[in-house]
């Protein structure tokens, strides 16, 4: 019998504002431990959370990005469980009534569109970081109450890849979006995976297994490469499996049963007493929509339509965006927009990124939309990359003349036609220079000329070269081709 696997995932991403999400400390990483406290996020008896309403946008703001419907109210609910690392007893959440429902992510997969519904993305708290040393334990409560929000989606994902290729895309949203940095080195996102199996086909789901707390996309997609698997061999060998928690132990490769779910958590939940309900008004909405950006995989099919670029160079601009912003700003410009995308791809970056290597001023270009992206402090203007493209394509150039000419504008700025001039890189499309330089080479180079005439073809492209380097580069090579076939066959 075959199995298949049923993926769903549960994605807590910490939220970029200034602040936490019930009191002014600052949100921020990195801090020594316990100095971005208050007796808020401590948890002492007598304070009142006040909502962070930026929090709240950038949730409704997912949710937009997400295709999800939001609802015209939310509220906050406490969920009630004791752990050192969360001083209240209680998580505030939204339980019944969240921020945004019924979604979806569209990304690519094995050359296709794959979707995954969002059931929600709601938010929440962050609690403390707990620090266990060799004879004592801290506790660091500077991630207390940092906002955090859960974005759940339904178990539509089959396979360890795709469920990776899901996250990134999902990542690569909330980065676009400017919701979270996403830094997974800092544990800005983290994630519970719910893993099932059944036979192919089968319409019920097989017990439910959750790999709890990972906090890297290949650590996950190493989990499931091993636990479904695992799962298939207990069934097949006629085994059952029940619902549980498991660990990812990833230098040992395995996952751990923590626990079973035989008994299941009761938190409680009720409303928040000290909060109240969200309901978002039309201007408010009207703002948050106003912040939506064009989805990464929506720019890339945009870049494939509007400029006619193979998928390779719009992955490149989906993902350097200010690089891709800077290739529209020239391509608007431009009749031929692969020329300008071959340009900006194979020299520009290039030549940015060993300036950034040799320490100097220009950054290698962010993955991420920044708002300050190097190209404004390019010397050369759009204008210029255009005139170049022109020199190429009207053949006053040849293309490793262009090389040359790019490299120089970008050092100095000056124009290509100054530069052209200046160093006399002009293509020789005179046939009468030309000839007398084939006349040249064919008299020099007696072998060759015997080796071609006696049906060595390859040796035309030895006096081509001769040709090429008596002309100092500049001659038309196609050209230089022509008239020297028609002598050596005279
Ligand atoms: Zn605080």
């Amino acid at each position: 019998m075959e199995y298949e696997a049923v993926i769903g995932l549960e994605t807590h991403v910490q939220l970029k504002t200034k602040s936490k999400m019930w009191c002014g400390c600052a949100n921020e990483f990195g801090a020594p431990p316990n100095t971005h406290v208050c007796p808020v996020c401590l948890g002492l008896p007598g304070v009142l959370p006040v909502a962070n309403e930026e929090a709240l946008r950038l949730t409704v703001l997912t949710g937009l990005l997400l295709n999800c419907q939001i609802p015209q109210r939310a509220k906050f609910d406490r969920k009630n469980y004791f752990y050192p690392d969360m001083p209240k007893n209680y998580q505030i959440t939204q339980y019944d009534q969240p921020s945004t429902v019924n979604g979806h992510v569209e990304f690519e997969f094995n050359r296709a569109l794959a979707r995954v519904r969002i059931t929600r993305a709601h938010l929440e708290e962050d609690v403390a970081k707990n620090f266990h040393f060799e004879r004592s334990s801290g506790v660091d409560f500077n991630r207390a109450g940092v906002p955090l929000l859960e974005i759940v989606s339904e178990p539509d994902l089959t396979s360890a890849d795709q469920t990776y290729e899901y996250l990134n895309a999902l990542v690569e949203i909330l980065r676009y979006g400017k919701i979270s940095d996403c830094d997974m080195e800092k544990g800005m996102v983290r994630c519970d995976v719910n893993v099932s199996v059944r036979p192919k086909g089968a319409k019920e789901l097989g017990a439910k297994i959750e790999i709890k707390n990972m906090n890297s996309f290949s650590g996950v997609r190493r989990a499931l490469e091993y636990e479904i698997p695992r799962q298939i061999e207990v069934l097949k060998r006629g085994g059952k499996l029940i619902q549980s928690t498991r660990r990812w132990d990833d230098e040992a490769g395995v996952t751990e049963e923590m626990r079973t779910k035989e008994f299941a958590h009761d938190y409680r939940y009720f409303p928040d007493p000290d909060l109240m309900p969200s309901v978002p008004t039309e201007q408010w909405l009207a703002e948050v929509k106003s912040r939506a950006v064009e989805l990464p995989l929506a720019r890339k099919q945009r870049f494939m339509r509007d400029y006619g670029l193979p998928a390779n160079d719009a992955e490149v601009f989906k993902n350097d965006v200010p690089l891709g912003n800077y290739f529209e700003s020239v391509a608007k410009q431009s009749k031929n927009p692969k020329a300008v995308a071959n340009w900006v791809i194979n020299n520009l970056r290039a030549k940015l990124a060993e300036k950034s290597e040799a320490g100097r001023d220009v950054p290698i270009a962010p993955r991420r939309a920044e708002d300050n992206p190097p190209y404004q402090n390019l010397k050369f203007k759009p204008e210029a990359l255009l005139e170049l493209i022109g020199l190429v394509e009207t053949k006053t150039v040849s293309s490793s003349a262009a090389q040359q000419v790019f490299a120089e504008m970008f050092e100095t700025g000056n124009s290509p036609a100054t530069i052209v001039k200046e160093k006399g890189l002009a293509q020789v499309s005179d046939t009468a220079a030309i000839e007398k330089f084939c006349d040249e080479a064919i008299a020099a180079n007696p072998g060759p000329v015997a080796d071609f005439k006696s049906g060595k073809a390859a040796a035309l492209n030895f006096l081509k070269g001769q040709v090429m380097k008596l002309s100092k580069g500049k001659a038309n090579p196609a050209l230089v081709g022509e008239i020297l076939e028609r002598k050596l066959k005279q």
